[in-house]
């Protein structure tokens, strides 16, 4: 069967992760993160005090820094390798969520990525998720989806999921960092967070995890099947 990207676009705690996570594993395809690697290059940043207003510091980071996704068994998930070193939970911090729209506004930081990201579905069959997936890294993917929810659902949503991870972060304080990275990451200069014209758009409001995964794996199966190359 031929293989295709899909790619999944919309703002933050959407559900984008989850969902992409388990139409990946439902059609075999790899699964990629995208937000993830916005996120570990933040971590380095942040750890090794990198100067953001300086370009060649930026630069010269972002050389030492190699990102990879290793699949742990026993959590059935993808997890984060910065380096070598398993950053999973290091990246899922608020202090991290605070400053990745900065980091990622950066155009060397996104060049960058996106180049790697392109890389990682050269040979489709993949689903990916982030923010300028449709627009910007694959424009011709096959299957791109954007993701909405209602502002209240997507602020509960996130506050639930690091309550998950043993953090226990005030609502108000949730809010507050996703109304500030909705604000940089749709008015950056570079590739901001946009609906691509001919995504789909899946309001996720008041739709289960599963609805959202077989909606996409239905529309999936149309492509899958265009896709087949004529006899
Ligand atoms: O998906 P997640 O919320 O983990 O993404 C963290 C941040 O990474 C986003 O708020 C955005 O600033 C950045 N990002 C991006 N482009 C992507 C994915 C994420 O700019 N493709």
């Amino acid at each position: 069967m031929k293989k295709i990207v899909i790619a999944i676009d919309g703002f933050s705690a959407c559900g984008k992760s989850s969902t992409a996570k388990r139409v990946a594993a439902k059609l075999n395809y790899a699964y990629i993160d995208t937000g993830a690697m916005y996120r570990a290059v933040t971590y380095y940043f942040l750890e090794n005090y990198i100067n953001l207003t300086n370009p060649k510091a930026v630069e010269d980071a972002l050389k030492k820094i190699h990102i990879e996704f290793h699949h742990n068994q026993r959590s059935e998930s993808n997890e984060t390798y910065l380096n070598g070193l398993n950053v999973e939970d290091e990246i899922r911090q608020m202090r991290i969520s605070d400053k990745v729209s900065e980091v990622s506004a950066l155009p060397q930081v996104r060049s960058c990525m996106v180049e790697q990201q392109r890389k990682m579905g050269r040979k489709k069959g993949v689903v990916m998720d982030g923010r300028d997936i449709g627009t910007a890294v694959f424009p011709s993917a096959e299957l791109k989806i954007f993701m909405t929810a209602d502002f209240e659902t997507r602020s509960a949503r996130r506050q639930k999921e690091l309550l998950e991870k043993d953090q226990l972060v005030d609502l108000e304080d949730i809010k507050k960092n996703l109304l500030k990275r909705d604000h940089i990451d749709t008015t950056r200069q570079e590739n901001p967070l946009r609906q691509a014209e001919d995504a789909h758009v899946i309001d996720t409001t008041h739709v289960t995890l599963d609805e959202q995964v077989d909606m996409i794996l239905h529309l999936a199966a149309t492509k899958i099947i265009d896709n087949e190359p004529s006899a």
